[in-house]
């Protein structure tokens, strides 16, 4: 027996390859991100060490703290996978490479204005609230396409497809309506044939969901607690604050 992650990982890879035998797919088109918010160094390094190299962070702090061993690893690639404030663009950008969660105009007026500072580009995805749900960012579906059409002015920001939280705690068919939903919006904007604009990357499916979410088409799933257990923090801690709204 090897250390928990590593024979963690292989049963969330077994499990990949279950979900895409069964809906016809090729595991080669699904891929893992390890969602690393709490999660200790050491066992981040047992990740790495493991052969994983797509990570993705919560909070621009936790980023911070986590550079020094991004810093040894440069096969590694870091995204930003949660709520962002305009007010963190800056630290965030600095860190990562992918941001998952574009969610405003605002938002990606203040990425475009600090990219354009740092003669940078960066790619990102747009999170769509599927779920229709208070508590979770993202852009309500019907305007998805709109932002998106928005986003594509700034020369800086290269969108490459959707991102989603599906409904949690609930009937398998709730979740699996939402990640069809993205996967309709993302034929929809598909059609608009908009410059610049890829949208080729679904980003949905965590620990609780990513067989259903790669039977509906799941490019990339995030998967956290699987692989590195249970958190200390709970996840409203990151996603039902509304004190850290900023618009
Ligand atoms: C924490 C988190 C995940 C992973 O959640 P698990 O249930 O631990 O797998 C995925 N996506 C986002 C945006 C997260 O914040």
């Amino acid at each position: 027996m090897g250390h928990p992650v590593e024979e963690n990982l292989k049963i969330v890879r077994q499990q990949m390859e279950l979900a895409c035998q069964a809906s016809g797919r090729k595991i080669e088109d699904v891929k893992l991100l390890l969602a690393t918010k709490t999660v200790p160094l050491d066992k981040l390094q047992m990740a790495i060490q493991a052969g994983e190299t797509l990570f993705g962070e919560n909070r621009a702090q936790e980023l911070r703290d986590k550079f020094p061993l991004m810093q040894q690893y440069n096969q590694v690639e870091w995204h930003f996978i949660g709520h962002l404030q305009t007010n963190k663009v800056k630290d965030v950008v600095k860190y990562v490479t992918f941001i998952h969660s574009v969610d405003r105009l605002k938002l990606g007026q203040a990425l475009h204005h600090q990219l354009v500072k740092e003669n940078k580009t960066m790619d990102i995805l747009v999170q769509v609230n599927t779920s229709y749900e208070e508590s979770k960012f993202g852009v309500p579906p019907e305007t998805a396409l709109e932002l998106v059409e928005q986003l594509s002015q700034f020369e800086t920001l290269n969108v490459k497809g959707l991102m989603t939280i599906g409904k949690l705690n609930a009937a398998n068919d709730e979740t699996r309506h939402c990640f069809r939903l993205l996967k309709l919006i993302q034929s929809q904007i598909r059609e608009k044939k908009i410059p610049r604009v890829e949208m080729d990357i679904l980003s949905m499916g965590m620990s609780c969901d990513f067989r259903v979410a790669i039977e509906e088409g799941a490019t990339m799933i995030r998967v956290g607690t699987s692989v590195f257990g249970q958190r200390y923090l709970p996840d409203s801690y990151y996603w039902n604050d509304n004190a850290h709204r900023d618009d």
